[in-house]
């Protein structure tokens, strides 16, 4: 290692707090910092070049080189480098970004607002439903629902709806959050019981949950069309069919949280239509600017926003907004971003290696090691067991995951652990080579780590 490269360690050593880090892998693997990118290769300050697997965090999904986007930002810094949206203001790129979305939208939306991330468009959303209820003299419809293993943020409120263990520790999700089952059948079908069945058992329990709780204490259900942090969770191709009736039931609004599969991340535009979800709010983010910029979305119906609007001229505004929310660079490199993905060539190439990808993955569901491989577009899991046949997993003492994870970046490839199992989401320009050559990769980590394995839990 040269000393360069030994000084930014050090240096990032002593100076820099890492959130959303294993420690233990940290000490023993040492952080990865990154020089430059090439497409969909980042190079780090010692010269390892990785192919980027999860495309950053599902967001850099032009790759780490495109000059049509910053060259969209220095035009745009040259124009008019930044603004607010308060008091009635605005800018040019962040009207026509909005125009934008509503046209591309899954679903008829009728209006938008920005943030600057999918934590901030989950919590004004929330804060949204609130202001609403309670100008229609319904204060007491606070409870939101959403599921176990989601993954709505990390703000607070954004926490709250996170349906994973860590928040306990925060003392959330507190007393307004209704979890409820995570779609997942592999994992939660009882024994002979089929995918319909199996979302038919998930609306029933709503049913009885949104009963037991009271209707009239329902703010809203968050939902991602597939669920990305929870581990790549695809629901039955039934279930938003069969638990919207539920929701409508109760004129309970329903979120669709893209922000990881918005824009082609499932090989369709949106999560939305791969999932037949029929949402009154959709939230975007990731994807939407290639993560060249921090942005984030909340594009409400016509119904929402008639609400909403009402609302608003009770309170007289709705106090709400970021300072930085709509930031004219960001919606000007947002435009280029979705140009690029919807006219470029790029979603079809995400369809067309989308292929590839998925079948690749699921041959490797045969690996002794490997209980599912899931997965949907250019996202996906495999998910791995002790025993495939009670579909056991390994001890946490294992850490399986890490260790698939650093025999891949062993070998030039970046790929995530998540608990027990790792996911994949490869940048959107990835050609098949590329895919081939991440799969090849993962097999052969996944013998290495299979042998290691076998000899410590034998
Ligand atoms: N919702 C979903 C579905 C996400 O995957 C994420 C981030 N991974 C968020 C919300 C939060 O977005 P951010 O990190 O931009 O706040």
């Amino acid at each position: 290692m040269n000393i360069a490269a030994q000084s930014w360690e050090r240096r990032e050593a002593t100076s820099f707090f890492h959130t959303f880090t294993d420690l233990p892998s940290l000490k023993t693997d040492g952080p990865v910092i990154i020089d430059h990118g090439e497409g969909p290769y980042i190079i780090d300050t010692v010269g390892r070049r990785y192919f980027e697997g999860n495309s950053g965090l599902w967001n850099m999904t032009l790759g780490f080189s495109e000059r049509r986007l910053s060259d969209a930002a220095l035009k745009q810094y040259q124009e008019f480098p930044g603004y607010h949206t308060f008091f009635g203001r605005n800018s040019k790129p962040t009207v026509e970004l909005a125009e934008r979305m509503l046209k591309l939208a899954p679903a008829p939306m009728s209006r938008v607002f920005f943030t600057n991330s999918g934590s901030e468009a989950n919590e004004s959303i929330v804060k949204l439903l609130w202001m609403m209820w309670a100008a229609e003299g319904r204060p007491e419809r606070r409870k939101l629902l959403t599921r176990k293993n989601a993954y709505h943020g990390a703000t607070v409120m954004a926490s709250a709806l996170t349906g994973k263990d860590y928040v306990k520790a925060f003392g959330l999700p507190g007393p307004e959050i209704v979890t409820l089952d995570c779609p997942h059948a592999w994992r939660f079908a009882l024994p002979g019981e089929g995918d319909d069945e199996f979302a038919a058992r998930l609306a029933a329990n709503l049913e009885t949950r949104i009963l037991q709780e009271g209707p009239e204490t329902i703010a809203g259900m968050f939902a991602e069309p597939v669920m990305g942090a929870g581990g790549v969770i695809v629901p039955p191709a039934t279930y938003f069919a069969k638990i919207q009736p539920v929701l409508q039931r109760y004129g309970i609004p329903l979120i669709a949280d893209e922000v990881i599969c918005g824009f082609g991340r499932t090989g369709s535009l949106w999560g939305t239509l791969a999932v037949g979800q029929q949402p009154d709010i959709i939230v975007a983010s990731k994807s939407m600017s290639a993560g060249y910029f921090p942005m984030g979305a909340v594009m409400l119906s016509a119904d929402i926003d008639k609400r909403a609007t009402a609302a608003s001229e009770v309170w007289e505004e709705f106090p709400h907004g970021f300072t930085t929310g709509g930031h004219p660079v960001g919606c000007a490199i947002s435009l280029e971003a979705i140009r690029i993905i919807t006219e470029e060539g790029v979603f079809e190439n995400v369809k067309s290696v989308s292929e590839t990808f998925q079948s690749g993955l699921r041959a490797l569901a045969d690996h002794p090691m490997i209980g599912e491989a899931r997965g949907m577009g250019l996202m996906g899991a495999l998910e791995t067991v002790a025993d495939k046949k009670t579909k056991q997993s390994f001890s946490g003492d294992l850490r399986i995951g890490e260790r698939i994870s650093k025999e891949a970046r062993d070998r030039g490839f970046i790929i995530r652990p998540l608990g027990s199992s790792v996911v994949l989401a490869p940048p959107f320009i990835s050609t098949h080579g590329q895919i081939e050559e991440l799969l090849a990769v993962l097999k052969e980590v996944l013998d290495v780590v299979y042998g290691t394995v076998k000899g410590e839990v034998a």
